[in-house]
């Protein structure tokens, strides 16, 4: 890797919890030195074109068609691409559902018109190869900053298990 990492920060259908999370992190401005953040959807989303970056951070559930082809194209641009969360790692409660995606189109939006395509909700692994995934709802800070500090070390952070209850 070069010396400033890049690192950008997408978003998919969700909350935006996962990248309020990380923006919280008092210890991410220890790690800023080392890294340039190219990239965070919290901050602007429509002008920003997806750019070559050392590690791409994805939250959210792939829910639309042009988010399908928005992962592969961060695929295609990023060294390493981390799930980040719930509704990336694993669909998230909008997958919930076992009814028809035009029912449900139906019930949410009418008649009425929107600019997108939508599709079931489904984690990001389903369309591209993740390379490590954060699990949470949203992540630990503990999680990220392990993930973020090792791999801005050039090493590699171990899978983390994320029991049901955070006491167990
Ligand atoms: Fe929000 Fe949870 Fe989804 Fe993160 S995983 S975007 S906090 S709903």
């Amino acid at each position: 890797m070069s010396e400033k990492v890049r690192i950008a920060f997408y978003a998919l259908t969700s909350c935006y919890g996962c990248q309020l999370q990380f923006a919280m992190m008092d210890e991410i401005l220890q790690l800023l030195p080392k890294a340039e953040i190219v990239c965070w959807y919290m901050l602007e989303r429509d002008s920003k074109e997806v750019e070559p970056v050392d590690i791409a951070f994805i939250e959210g559930s792939v829910s639309t068609e042009e988010e399908a082809e928005l992962v592969k194209e961060v695929r295609e641009k990023s060294k390493i691409v981390v799930a980040v969360g719930a509704c990336a790692t694993q669909g998230g409660v909008q997958s919930w559902t076992d009814k028809p995606l035009d029912e449900l189109w139906k019930t949410v939006y009418g008649d009425g018109k929107v600019k997108f395509q939508p599709k079931m909700a489904e984690p990001v692994e389903k369309y591209i190869k993740v390379d490590y995934k954060i699990y949470g709802c949203p992540p630990e800070k503990r999680d990220f900053i392990y993930a973020l500090g090792t791999l801005l070390i050039g090493s590699w952070p171990e899978d983390i298990d994320y029991p049901v209850c955070l006491e167990c």
